[in-house]
């Protein structure tokens, strides 16, 4: 097993100042810690040190600075298709966050906002406002519940609601620096501050920035903005028949952004996005992974699950539904001028387990159900590619054909949903493959490396990259932008300690 020079003498160290459970070397954790979807293969760590506070934190980092070990950080290690626990390289030692550090350490009832450790989950944050019976709700991801809100905010991840901007609705962290130093952004500079998690910039410049898909420190603690819960909800969905919809279907969309009468963000989902946790694909047997699902098969899953190629769904909050079925009734009519959109009520759509995650995640209601997807090939190879696209017909019709063509080119099923907001929708195009199958792998592998070049020739670049990619996609950047953040980098983590090479940054 690989080991980088240092690693054992490092972990002996930690061990020595944290204590032997601190620590876990064995064989079976060293391959679990670095077990992945990815198309490169799982990574194997030298050890995973389980720090139990933000001065463990220190120490850790001070004996990695010693023994010149690089680190990875993690908080829950819920990252499937971007790497999940794993590190970019083999022989690094795993920083579990999470394990130890998982308080909720304060809840602002009045103001908003929790101030987390790593470790807490969704579904914890989420059950904690139920248990208490808070008028306040979570915006969640429609991913895995056990799911971190720190380390989703730090991967610039996304839920649904008016919140869903992660990184926009953190307030002020607390991070242990590559140098050791430890830095609370924002107020939380001020001794006694009572502004950290509720102003956001503050005196001086705007430093949270650096600590997002970066590699310049370990962040232990987190503020987070909750949304007032809205007495009522009503969710919408529109079902398109044809693939080449997607062009007018942002059309409609767009004005009720502009103008924010719908607060949600539209999930654009394709076919295979909503049938997909469901079923798994019909004709893999027959064609050996070869080709694509055919048109035919899906417009057969379609038909059972009452859906077309695409279904758009948002939702309205309010006082109550009586509020809220006029306004329903104005987008209603506004979709109606395309004579192709089939309207599907709430009460319909509660019934329809592919639209039930939408309801869900517009009620900021953590789901499993998701990760049901995982299982349309088998062999669970997984990665997210996630371009955006700007919020134009004509820009949507194009990219949707680029990436539906290069899918197709390499045998893969064209899985999509697009979260549209008022200027971009950003596109969760999610690459299913067999890892059992170096065959189809290696395919999976070349059709990510097309879909990233082509997008980015065409001016459409990803908002987050799995851990195969991420020197890939600082490649097409301007080299400006790579050097900036090394210059960072050597500043913050002279030694190049914290995941070296990490988004590109080395
Ligand atoms: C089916 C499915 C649907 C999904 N839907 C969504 C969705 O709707 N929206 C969305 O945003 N995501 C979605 N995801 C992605 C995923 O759920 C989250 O992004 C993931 O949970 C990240 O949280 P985590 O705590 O597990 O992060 P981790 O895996 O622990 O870490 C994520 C990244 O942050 C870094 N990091 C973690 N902790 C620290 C720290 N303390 N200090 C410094 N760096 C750190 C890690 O090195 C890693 O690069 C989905 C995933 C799946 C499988």
């Amino acid at each position: 097993m690989p080991e980088t020079n240092g690693a054992g003498k490092f972990l002996a160290a930690v061990r020595n100042a944290l204590g032997a459970e601190a620590v876990n070397v064995t064989p079976e954790t060293r391959h679990r810690y670095g077990e992945n979807t990815m198309p490169a293969g799982d990574r194997i760590v030298s050890g995973v040190v389980y720090p139990g506070s933000t001065a463990e934190v220190e120490t850790v980092i001070r004996l990695a600075n010693e023994y010149r070990v690089p680190l990875w950080p993690i908080s829950t290690g819920y990252n499937q298709g971007g790497g999940t626990r794993s590190p970019v390289k083999d022989g690094w030692v795993t920083v579990d966050c999470g394990r130890r550090m998982n308080a909720i350490i304060d809840i602002d009832d009045v103001l908003g906002w929790a101030e987390v450790e790593p470790g807490v989950t969704y579904q914890m944050l989420h059950d904690e406002l139920v248990r208490r019976g808070s008028k306040l709700m979570l915006d969640t991801t429609s991913g895995p519940p056990g799911g971190g809100v720190l380390g989703n905010t730090l991967e610039k991840g996304a839920g649904y609601t008016p919140y869903f901007d992660h990184f926009a609705m953190s307030c002020g962290m607390e991070v242990v620096l590559g140098n050791g130093d430890v830095i609370r952004t924002g107020d939380g500079g001020l001794p006694g501050a009572k502004l950290w998690h509720v102003s956001k910039y503050s005196y001086g410049p705007y430093l949270d920035g650096l600590f997002v898909q970066s590699n310049f420190g370990i962040v232990t603690r987190l503020g987070f903005w909750l949304m007032p819960r809205p007495p009522a909800m009503r969710t919408f969905h529109f079902s398109f028949p044809d693939d080449d919809d997607l062009a007018e279907i942002v059309e409609l969309v767009r004005p009720l952004k502009m103008s924010n009468l719908v607060p949600t963000l539209f999930r654009l989902t394709n076919d295979i996005y909503l049938y997909g946790a469901e079923e798994t694909n019909p004709e893999y047997a027959a064609t050996g992974g070869k080709a694509g699902i055919s048109d035919a098969a899906r417009r057969a899953l379609q038909k059972k699950h009452g859906v077309g190629a695409w279904v758009a769904s948002a939702a309205l909050y309010g006082a109550g539904d009586d509020g809220l079925k006029p306004v329903v009734e104005r987008i209603r009519q506004h979709f109606a001028r395309s004579r192709k959109a089939r309207y599907i009520s709430h009460e319909e759509a509660l019934g329809m387990v592919p639209l039930k995650i939408a309801i869900d995640a517009f009620a900021g209601i953590p789901t499993t159900h998701e990760l049901g997807m995982l299982k349309w090939r088998p062999g669970g190879g997984f990665s997210w590619f996630v371009p955006g696209v700007p919020m134009r017909g004509d820009l949507a019709r194009h990219y949707h054909a680029l990436g539906r063509a290069i899918y197709a080119k390499h045998g893969l099923d064209y899985c999509v949903m697009n979260i549209a907001g008022a200027r971009f929708a950003r596109g969760l195009h999610m690459l299913f493959f067999n890892r059992e199958n170096p065959e189809e792998t290696a395919r999976a592998d070349r059709c990510y490396r097309e879909l990233a070049l082509e997008f980015s020739k065409a001016g459409y670049s990803v908002g987050r990259a799995p851990i195969d990619y991420h020197d890939l996609h600082m490649g097409e950047l301007d080299p400006v932008i790579r050097k900036t953040a090394s210059s960072i980098k050597s500043v913050l983590d002279p030694n190049g300690i914290i995941a070296p090479g990490k988004y590109g940054i080395a």
